[in-house]
């Protein structure tokens, strides 16, 4: 897979996990009519084959699957490293208050009760994506990212917070620009070397520790969304639900 793979532009995709064929296709219908990429699974084990290989940016969950509880499904998604910020919207059946509560409680982050209208389905997939990862949005030709009370203007090299602009050195702002860009992966320090030097600087790595820490201080409540994995390298997580402030 390419570095850039989940590149900002993509079409955002959505894992379908359903196993009644009729409302597979409608929501399968409205959400590429919509303009998003969509994949299918019938089953619990085909929706975690589907995480492993192409991860999605959000997951649709009936709860009710023949192989496999969604709530289980649920839980592994929140436990596993690679996947755990992946939203999560439930799908659960008139009655399941006690299945809604519990999926709440192993990080579930909304629910839609059937029959529902595909329409209002996917106005909270579109409030949960840009809860999720912000925004970005072309703002008097200028590309902008907003996540909360951040905006990162990607041609002005400025980073505001709450409306002010927090100085950002070019280095510091290049390296933010790559972590927003690879949407939610991990970058190694070696990857992110390359990217914002051009060059192999073997031997250096903690020049981006240095340069990240001090972005970090200057993003102030927003810190926390660049995430140190440790052995690997950084990410961009905007899901800074545990940290508080949004
Ligand atoms: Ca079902």
């Amino acid at each position: 897979m390419s570095d850039r793979g989940r590149r900002e532009g993509r079409p955002s995709r959505i894992l379908l996990v359903e196993d009644e064929p009729d409302i597979l296709n409608l929501l399968r219908y409205h959400f590429l009519e919509r303009g998003f990429s969509t994949q299918t699974a019938a089953d619990g084990a085909q929706a975690l084959e589907l995480l492993r290989r192409e991860p999605p940016d959000l997951v649709i969950l009936d709860l009710m699957l023949p192989d496999m509880n969604g709530l289980s499904l649920c839980k592994r998604i929140r436990h596993d490293p690679e996947h755990w910020g992946i939203p999560v919207l439930m799908l659960t059946a008139l009655g399941q208050e006690e299945d809604r509560i519990t999926g709440f409680e192993i990080g579930a982050d909304d629910y839609v009760v059937k029959p529902f209208s595909p329409r209002e389905l996917l106005l909270r997939v579109e409030s949960l994506l840009s809860r999720t990862y912000g925004r970005t949005a072309e703002a008097a030709g200028n590309a902008v990212y907003e996540l909360g009370g951040m905006r990162v203007e990607l041609e002005a090299y400025r980073v505001l917070i709450h409306g002010e602009d927090v100085g950002v050195t070019t280095t510091e702002f290049l390296l933010l620009q790559d972590l927003l860009r690879a949407n939610g992966r991990v970058l190694s320090r070696e990857q992110l070397l390359e990217q914002v030097w051009g060059y192999e600087f073997a031997g250096y790595d903690r020049t981006v520790d240095t340069h990240l820490h001090r972005l970090r201080h200057k993003l102030g409540p927003y810190a926390a969304c660049i995430q140190t994995v440790r052995g690997i390298g950084y990410r961009f997580n905007p899901r800074m639900d545990s940290h508080g402030e949004l």
